[in-house]
């Protein structure tokens, strides 16, 4: 038998954004263990906004879990919140909320910046570094700073090591600012190790004395970059059948709820989404053929041979949105467009 240690991992009550808690607990199996082999736990609701003060608790409920590369015998153990009850999700529980479905895709862009001292690492103590332009994907000490780098190669490692489908990093437009990319199959999955990759990622800044600031426009309406959470998304249907007709139908049913999307998209999206930057007006759904001035970009490769087949990028989520929230509200979108778009499209 050996100890292992549990960090049970989960989103508190917060608003408009949730946070991320962790605790842990030993516990002894013959070997990594299974999902099913981690049991149920609670935690006082009272101190995340989950519950009122005499009846606090919460209950957590694994739903992934994932070897911890930083730890000796760790294992990072994503959790949904549940009611006392153990069986109802929490009203804070977004995750319960995602249509199940094997066959949707999601892939999700996280663009974030790192803070130290209270302003975005590389930032002098006054004023502003030299304008926007050589920092994406840039390299060398001026573009990139010191340790930035050697951050985001440890968390990439750190996402292997976990088994997170983490496809790619990117320096960013802004001075400070980079991007990871997960893709995941199955309606839940991205969400889960997006999740998971951002507990990561805070977890490995600690040391560093750096704080990540997902905030989607932190340095305000200035000429610096704010920051995005793009959201590929397919389904099996849209994979295999598609057609002009469905995506038609697709799109108009996103344009009467642009909304409801907005709400989820992450908060103080209005300052985000001004119509400048490569982004679309907020409160004005659009969608292009590569248009990365749309709130949907239809890649070329949707639209080739008229298949209009193949994945969306819905470029409105922000940095701080909840993943949870953001597959829930698309794919409740696309189960409301009518069946009988699709038989015009077969
Ligand atoms: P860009 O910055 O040009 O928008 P990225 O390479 O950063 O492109 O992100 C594209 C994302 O699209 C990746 O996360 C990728 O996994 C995702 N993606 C690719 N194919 C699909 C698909 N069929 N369904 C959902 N997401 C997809
Ligand atoms: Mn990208
Ligand atoms: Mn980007
Ligand atoms: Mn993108």
């Amino acid at each position: 038998m050996t100890k292992y240690k549990l960090e049970y991992i989960w989103l508190d009550g917060y608003k408009p954004v949730p946070n991320l808690r962790g605790k842990t607990q030993i516990k002894e199996f013959d070997a990594f263990p299974t999902l099913e082999q981690l049991p149920l736990w609670g935690f006082d609701g009272s101190s995340t906004l989950q519950a009122e003060g005499h009846s606090s608790d919460c209950v957590l409920k694994p739903v992934a879990c994932y070897p911890d590369g930083a730890r000796t015998n760790g294992v990072l153990v994503m959790c949904e919140v549940m009611m006392p009850d153990g069986v109802t999700p929490h009203a804070t529980n977004k995750r319960a909320t995602i249509l199940d479905d094997p066959g949707a895709w999601f892939g999700f862009e996280q663009e974030y910046f790192m803070y130290k001292d209270g302003r975005p690492l590389g930032f002098p103590t006054a004023g502003y570094p030299a304008p926007q332009g050589p920092y994406y994907t840039g390299v060398g000490y001026s573009n990139v700073g010191s340790v930035a780098r050697e951050i985001v190669e440890k968390h990439l490692d750190l996402c292997l090591a976990a088994g997170i489908n983490h496809e790619g990093i990117n320096a960013e437009v802004a001075k400070g600012q980079w991007e990871f990319q997960i893709f995941g199959k199955g309606s839940k999955k991205a969400a889960d190790e997006m999740w998971m990759a951002r507990y990561l990622l805070q977890r490995l800044t600690e040391s560093y004395g750096i704080d990540i600031e997902y905030h989607c426009k932190p340095l305000g309406d200035t000429d610096w970059n704010g920051s995005g959470m793009h959201a590929n998304f397919s389904t099996e249907y849209m994979r295999t059948v598609g057609g002009k007709a469905y995506f038609e139908a697709m799109m108009k049913a996103f344009g009467e709820n642009w909304k409801e999307h907005i709400d989820v998209y992450g908060p103080d999206n209005d300052k985000r989404l001004t119509g400048k930057h490569e982004t679309a007006p907020w409160n004005k759904f659009s969608y292009g053929v590569a248009d990365r001035g749309a709130s949907i970009r239809v890649p070329h490769s949707f639209v080739k041979g008229d298949a209009y087949k193949g994945y969306l990028e819905d470029r409105r989520p922000n940095s701080q949105g909840d993943p949870y929230a953001i597959a829930s509200q698309i794919l409740k979108t696309i189960a409301s467009v009518p069946t009988s778009a699709k038989s015009a499209a077969a």
